[in-house]
């Protein structure tokens, strides 16, 4: 079995974008416009020679409307199914309600997790991330998805922990 690792975060912090740059595929939609990726998606991912599963998620958005509810079922059997979880955060936003009360639920999953810190390419990355320390999953890895900054390192220590 290939290790799993599932892309969870509130919608619009680059889950897709990360998508397309470990899959390399346009498989993924990405948009502006939030919660637009309405299911799971799958894609294979390398680290070296290694491969992996990975699942970008419609996202946890805190909303109780009937779609959103039905995409956090989604994203709720994406983490059910994975071997590690990336909470995605949006750096140039700051901490959100939303992620903490996704991070809360993480927390209860028992699921190897990692604190993605997204969107720091023109930020101090200790600065960036220093926030987010507060969501009591580790320490942030500071990344760009859109200059595949980080982005290594993060996969390579999310696979030895898979
Ligand atoms: P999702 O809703 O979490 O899947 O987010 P998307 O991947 O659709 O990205 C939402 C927006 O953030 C898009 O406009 C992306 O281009 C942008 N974005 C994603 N990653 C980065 C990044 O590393 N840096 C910057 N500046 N923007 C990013
Ligand atoms: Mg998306």
């Amino acid at each position: 079995m290939l290790p799993v690792i599932a892309l969870v975060g509130r919608p619009n912090v680059g889950k897709s974008t990360l998508f397309n740059c470990l899959t390399q595929t346009r498989s993924a939609l990405v948009a502006d416009f939030p919660g637009l990726t309405r299911d799971r998606q799958y894609g294979l991912g390398k680290i070296g020679p290694l491969p992996y599963l990975v699942v970008d998620t419609g996202g946890l958005s805190g909303e109780t409307d009937a779609i959103d509810a039905l995409v956090a079922r989604q994203a709720h059997k994406a983490i059910e199914e994975a071997d590690a979880v990336l909470l995605l955060v949006d750096a140039r936003a700051g901490l959100a309600a939303a992620d903490e009360e996704i991070a809360t639920r993480l927390r209860r999953s028992g699921k190897a997790l990692f604190l993605v810190a997204n969107k720091t390419e023109h930020l101090d990355p200790a600065q960036a991330t220093a926030d987010f320390h507060a969501l009591g999953i580790g320490a942030p890895w500071a990344i760009s998805a859109t200059h595949r900054r980080g982005v290594d390192a993060l996969m390579e220590a999310v696979l030895a922990a898979a």
